[in-house]
């Protein structure tokens, strides 16, 4: 069987096992952490083979991590990275914990904040399985020589500097790595592909058989595999490469060709949570397809208020008009109505034929009517003030999408085990059910990740 292992970046992506979009209901004196579950806790299958937790991210006692409380800094060194993640059930043991020093984070200093030791301290205390080296990320990257005379002299030197300090860092990382558990990742960088490849030559010469390939998340996918393929003319045999930050699994075939078993992404969780993404599987081909999920913004956040605040009079003209063309199906005729009780007139309107609409598949029609009224009075590109050509055609587009979305209704099927909880919990609409959603794509992205690799078996045997 290939191996492809698809690690989750842990950033606290947790939610609240008891919330539910229809009455907007969540566990009572809700505490963070202790209340919530991971994605690994609500999905039905394992959304993912490993997870990987960053310094950065966890801070060390004394460094204070970027998402994580004291408190749950404490916690983490104290009871390690498997227990606190809740990945100690027996149904979790394939799930490997791969730790990082979290460049990223760090990427605008002159030197990375944290000492080797302090990284070696962490992947020891958190139990990890696999420890990355400490380095410093090199940013740009030029795909050719041309691109590369592009590239100002100082920003070469720079580039030299951050691989020099990631490679002195891999020797002493290495030499240390040996008293304790977790197995060794050295990090190859580069601003093009012989310093890519000098990177890799030198870890291995260190003794280095598992690298990982960093710096290349802004890279196109043509850019990527071009480098991929250069750098497996120089793989030893053992050698296996970790992509880190990037997910594209359409490119598997070409990832195992080039001695890549392994990728972490957060890119399915923040599609779904930021962009309202929905992902699916296609039938015939496995092919992911993405949807835009529909947005009902909440009437009470500050974002509406603020809109209603701003656009008041306009929205008040808006509001009207739309009654005399028949927009919306309700009547808010009543000269008394405030403009805020119009706008949560027609959110509740809205939400209750969404919600109808998900248990029957009746009245498509007058469902995608409260839809788009809801969307006009609190989307302000919709305002007449605002309205121009092309923004117009966006806005069409988009309500081409969500009516697709709804006729599809691709959630009713969907086993994951989110989905199950009807559509009112993976709208885009409140931090519960974007996360939700983004959950969801991971269990998504998982599947045909394993499908693709199933389906190359038969030509690897
Ligand atoms: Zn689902």
């Amino acid at each position: 069987m290939k191996k492809f292992r698809f690690y989750f970046p842990d950033n606290k992506d947790f939610v609240d096992p008891k919330f539910d979009g229809r009455d907007n209901s969540r566990t009572k004196n809700h505490r963070p952490y202790d209340d919530d579950c991971y994605p690994h806790e609500i999905l039905s299958e394992l959304p993912f083979d490993g997870m990987l937790v960053s310094l950065a991210g966890v801070g060390t006692m004394q460094k204070r991590g970027k998402y994580y409380e004291p408190e749950l800094t404490e916690d983490f060194y104290f009871y390690g990275a498997r227990d606190f993640l809740r990945l100690n059930k027996p149904k979790f043991s394939q799930i490997k914990l791969m730790g990082d020093c979290g460049a990223f984070d760090y990427h605008n200093e002159y030197e990375p904040p944290f000492t080797v030791d302090e990284l070696i301290e962490f992947y020891d205390r958190g139990g990890f399985d696999y420890g990355i080296s400490l380095d410093h990320i090199v940013f740009p990257y030029a795909k050719d020589d041309e691109a590369k005379l592009n590239l100002p002299h100082e920003v070469i030197e720079e580039c030299e500097r951050r691989i020099s300090i990631t490679l002195k860092n891999a020797k002493e990382f290495l030499v240390k790595s040996q008293n304790y558990n977790f197995e060794p990742y050295g990090v190859a960088h580069g601003y093009d592909k012989p310093s890519f490849i000098r990177s890799v030559k030198e870890l291995q010469e260190l003794g280095y058989r598992k690298i990982t390939i960093g710096g290349m998340i802004k890279s196109k996918t043509d850019e990527l595999l071009d480098l991929l393929a250069s750098l497996s003319e120089v793989r030893l045999p053992e050698t296996e490469f970790h992509l880190l930050g990037i997910c594209r699994f359409e490119n598997i075939p070409s990832y195992i060709k080039s001695g890549v078993t392994s990728a972490d992404s957060t890119s399915p969780l923040m599609q779904g949570l930021k962009a309202g993404k929905y992902y699916a599987l296609h039938d015939t081909t496995e092919k992911i397809d993405e949807s835009l999920v529909i947005r009902v913004r909440q009437c009470d956040h500050s974002n509406v208020q603020n809109h209603i605040e701003k656009y008041r009079d306009e929205l008040k003209d808006l509001i009207a008009t739309m009654q005399n063309n028949k927009e919306f199906d309700i009547n808010l005729s009543n000269s008394s109505l405030s403009v805020n009780e119009c706008i949560k007139r027609l959110e509740v309107d809205c939400l209750a034929k969404l919600q109808k609409y998900d248990e029957t598949s009746l009245d498509l029609n007058g469902t995608f009517k409260a839809l788009t009224a809801y969307e006009k009075v609190t989307n302000e590109n919709y305002l007449p003030s605002k309205l121009t050509t092309s923004k117009l055609s966006a806005l069409q587009k988009s309500e081409l999408k969500y009516k697709e979305f709804l006729i599809n209704r691709t959630w009713r099927t969907c086993s994951c085990g989110i989905c199950k909880g009807g559509l009112m919990n993976i709208l885009f609409r409140s931090n519960q059910s974007n996360r939700r959603r983004g959950i969801h794509n991971l269990a998504i992205v998982t599947k045909h990740k394993n499908h693709v690799i199933k389906s190359l078996e038969p030509l690897t045997k």
